[in-house]
C-alpha cells in the first residue's frame, strides 16, 4: 500500500473515497467537513440525514458512507473524531479509530485509494503532533489486499511539516 502527502484542499482530490472529519451531529459544521459540503452539493447533506433518521448520531470513531454527490471522489467516508479534553489515552483510542473503521470501510467497498484529512486538528483541538503520529501509525499497520494508496491531505503547513518528517522513509 503507497502512502503519499500532499497539501491541500481535500474536496479536490481524485480518489475513490474521502474522509471526513465529521460533526456528530451529521449536519455538517465548519472546517473540512463544511468544505466537502459546500462542494459536494445537498446530495451528501440529505443521505446524511438519512442516516441520521435511521441510527441516531454517529459515535465518535465511527464511520458510514455517503455518496460523493459533485466531488471528483466516489465515496465520502463520514467519520466523527474525538475532541481533545487532555485525555491522552482515550482521545487517542478514539482517533484510532476512526482510521481504522474507515479504513474496513473503504475496504468493504472495494476503495483502492482513499485521502484522509487531519482529523480532530482543527477546531476538536487534537494536538497535531500526537494526532499525526496516530493517523500514520494505523494506516501504516493495516494490511490490505485492496487498497492500493491512501493519501494524507494537509491543509496547513505546520501538518504538512509533521506529517513530512513521519512519512519521511516512505514517501522520499
Ligand atoms: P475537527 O473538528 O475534526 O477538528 P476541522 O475541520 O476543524 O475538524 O479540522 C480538521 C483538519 O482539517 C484541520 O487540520 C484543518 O486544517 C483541515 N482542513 C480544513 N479544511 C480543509 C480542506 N478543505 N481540505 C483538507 N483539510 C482541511
Amino acid at each position: 500500500m503507497k502512502i503519499e502527502l500532499i497539501k491541500g484542499d481535500i474536496t479536490k482530490i481524485e480518489a475513490d473515497a474521502i474522509v471526513n472529519a465529521a460533526n456528530s451531529s451529521l449536519l455538517g459544521g465548519g472546517g473540512v467537513d463544511g468544505a466537502i459540503h459546500r462542494a459536494g452539493g445537498k446530495q451528501i447533506l440529505e443521505e446524511c440525514i438519512q442516516i441520521r433518521n435511521q441510527q441516531g448520531k454517529c459515535n465518535t470513531g465511527e464511520a458510514f458512507v455517503t455518496t460523493a454527490g459533485n466531488l471528483p471522489a466516489k465515496y465520502v467516508i463520514h467519520t466523527v473524531g474525538p475532541v481533545w479534553d487532555g485525555d491522552e489515552e482515550k482521545c487517542s483510542k478514539l482517533l484510532a479509530n476512526c482510521y481504522k473503521n474507515s479504513l474496513i470501510l473503504a475496504e468493504s467497498l472495494g476503495v483502492k485509494t482513499i485521502a484522509f484529512p487531519n482529523i480532530s486538528t482543527g477546531v476538536y483541538r487534537f494536538p497535531k503532533e500526537l494526532a499525526g503520529k496516530i493517523a500514520t501509525e494505523e494506516v501504516k499497520n493495516f494490511k490490505s489486499e485492496i487498497l492500493e494508496e491512501v493519501i494524507f491531505v494537509c491543509f496547513d503547513e505546520e501538518n504538512e511539516e509533521i506529517y513530512r518528517t513521519l512519512l519521511k522513509n516512505i514517501t522520499d
